[in-house]
């Protein structure tokens, strides 16, 4: 997906000089309106690149088409550098001067917010959509033979008792093919657009009726189900999509937590705290991140082998070079672990973890 290839593009980019992260919600008030404009100027304030300050200006009042929920902007007017991601999905106004893109709330939403694949059903047809940071794309919709309604003692009744039931067992023919044909259609759904995570939309019964003809390999990727309508516009969807995932999300995270605090109590795959999280960082050995929301703690970075540590020592354990301080040792390692290929999960609200030191990891099997 294009997003994706936008983290890619700044996850590399390490100018090494001051740049401008701005995260801004657009809605509800619209990006030229005076309350957004207002936000933007009290956030810039926190900026003192003015030349970069003016450039995400005129970006938003000249080119920016406000048409998404947020927008996160990245601007490094020295090395020319400057990338504009909308997306749509909430998000908390803030803004971080640093010699890096600040990343971690995109890389955090990547990790909840994408992959997903909506299938609407009904007993006829089916709508396929991808979800992917907010935003729903119609892939597909089609519509199987109509299901013709036969009232009890209505028209059945015509043709007599053995009528009635040759009926209905014709409507269930129809559902049985409409819903294989349905099947066959999800597969390919799947398949092409690399879907990890599916939610199936509608009512009880008919999420039932796709539920059991899904193949095993499919039922795996099932995530949850939402009662909607198979004619639900965009905005319903999403918003009972981003709930869905959210709901799902807070749950695994907080058995992620206790899972990292329990093994590192047992000196077995799990770290907790900055300091020993780091270590396992440095590493390669991280394969889930969890990261309190917000949280921020001053580092050292060695310049030889880019080690982190929020100890103030003299030489690198590891190379023997110099360290130069750093303002946020968390969002660092958020970006060296993603390198490295670990899920990272922002987590908001969660005791175990802020208990935890506000970083935990579990680690892979060596
Ligand atoms: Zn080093």
């Amino acid at each position: 997906m294009f997003f994706k290839n936008d983290l890619q593009d700044l996850l590399s980019f390490n100018p090494e000089s001051q740049m401008v992260s701005l995260y801004i919600m657009i809605y509800p008030h619209g990006p030229q309106s005076d309350n957004t404009r207002l936000e933007i100027n009290q956030l810039l304030k926190h900026s003192a690149l003015s030349e970069d300050n003016q450039v995400i200006q005129d970006y938003i009042k000249s080119e920016y088409d406000g048409k998404s929920r947020s927008l996160a902007v990245f601007s490094c007017l020295e090395k020319k550098y400057f990338k504009a991601i909308p997306f749509d999905l909430p998000i908390k106004n803030h803004i971080h001067t640093l010699n890096r893109p600040y990343l971690s709330p995109l890389i955090g939403y990547l990790e909840r917010y994408s992959d997903w694949g909506v299938i609407l059903v009904d007993r006829q047809g089916a709508r396929l959509l991808t979800f992917n940071m907010g935003e729903l794309i119609e892939q597909e919709g089609f519509m199987g033979e109509a299901v013709k309604q036969v009232k009890r003692g209505g028209g059945a009744s015509f043709h007599g008792r053995m009528g009635g039931s040759t009926a209905s067992s014709n409507i269930d023919n129809v559902i049985e093919s409409n819903i294989s044909l349905i099947v066959e259609h999800v597969t390919n759904f799947i398949v092409s657009e690399k879907i990890k995570r599916i939610i199936i939309g509608g009512s009880t019964e008919n999420i039932t009726l796709l539920k059991v003809a899904l193949p095993k390999a499919w039922q795996s990727l099932l995530a949850g189900t939402i009662q909607i309508s198979i004619t639900a516009d965009h905005s319903e969807i999403a918003s009972a999509a981003i709930n869905l995932i959210d709901k799902i999300s807070n749950e695994s995270e907080n058995s992620l937590v206790t899972q990292a605090i329990t093994l590192a109590a047992k000196g077995d795959r799990g770290a907790i705290g900055l300091d020993d999280t780091l270590n396992a960082i440095h590493a390669g050995q991280v394969q889930t991140l969890l990261v309190a929301k917000d949280f921020s703690e001053p580092g050292f970075q060695c310049v030889g082998c880019s080690y982190l540590t929020t100890q103030e020592v003299d030489k690198c354990p590891f190379c023997g070079s110099k360290f130069s301080k750093i303002p946020n040792a968390v969002e660092f390692s958020i970006l060296k672990a993603k390198e490295k290929n670990a899920s990272i999960h922002m987590i908001a609200e969660n005791n175990q973890l802020l208990k935890a030191g506000g970083i935990a990891a579990i680690m892979r099997y060596s």
